[in-house]
């Protein structure tokens, strides 16, 4: 069995009129991390962070909680500090949303196991249950860049895999994720390509933002894309649609 995780960041409005829909069409759950500052006070966010873009409102939030969708943390501010997160957590309890303990996913990929002594401790510790975490490219040797560079301009599946094979969770006891960053620029078939090469019971977290086929910048991925991957995994055999939080369990 092959595990298979939407992880949409922000709680973005296009994620309920888009996304939901067509997972819910499936039923398919995914995880929603939501920064509640940017639900309530949009403003400033869709000036600067999170260009134009609406986010959900607070209903819509809770309808997503509702049908069975992971509702997790991405900061009330967008930050990676502690401070932030339990803002999120006192927030998204006061809208009524009260898991047994949340998920957090980490604004920017941010997160090392070494950067965030205090998150770090906020998992130890069990107010949180899990930390969604990627690569930041800036991080990473000249090699990788040429390759992402190449993968960019070429959408090739073989270099899709390796610059995100790391990112595949083989052990999930560990508490702290990996996840694949979807841009514009990823093709379907790159996507396909990479859940093919997965070893028997590992798992994968695609890392999702704007779900729109107006493509505003690299962090939209069209409707039509995102229709054709769930058909492909509803075709699958083996495969399990699922959240992060079960993930973590
Ligand atoms: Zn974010």
């Amino acid at each position: 069995m092959k595990r298979i995780i939407f992880s949409f960041d922000d709680g973005r409005s296009d994620n309920f009129e888009n996304a939901i829909p067509i997972l819910d069409n499936y039923g398919f759950k995914c995880t929603l991390n939501v920064v509640s500052d940017y639900i309530e006070n949009p403003d400033e966010y869709m000036r600067k962070s999170f260009k134009d873009v609406l986010p959900m409102t607070v209903e819509q939030v809770k309808i997503c909680a509702n049908n069975g969708h992971e509702i997790a943390l991405h900061g009330h501010t967008h930050k990676n500090d502690a401070t932030d997160i339990k803002n999120n957590i006192v927030k998204l309890n006061s809208w009524g949303i009260c898991p047994e303990k949340f998920g957090f996913a980490s604004p920017y990929s941010y997160f090392l196991n070494d950067n965030c002594p205090n998150i770090s401790e906020m998992l130890n510790s069990g107010e949180i249950s899990y930390i969604r975490t990627g690569i930041q490219t800036n991080r990473k040797s000249l090699l990788y860049k040429a390759l992402l560079w190449l993968e960019t301009k070429t959408h090739n599946n073989f270099l899709f895999w390796i610059i995100n094979r790391e990112n595949v969770i083989i052990n999930s006891q560990n508490d702290v994720f990996n996840s694949v960053t979807i841009r514009s620029c990823t093709k379907p078939s790159q996507i396909k390509y990479l859940i093919s090469k997965m070893p028997d019971n590992s798992s994968v977290i695609f890392m999702f933002h704007s779900i729109s086929n107006d493509v505003k910048n690299m962090w939209f991925w069209k409707v039509d894309y995102f229709k054709e991957i769930c058909d492909y995994l509803n075709n699958g055999k083996d495969i399990c649609v699922t959240t992060t939080s079960q993930l973590a369990k």
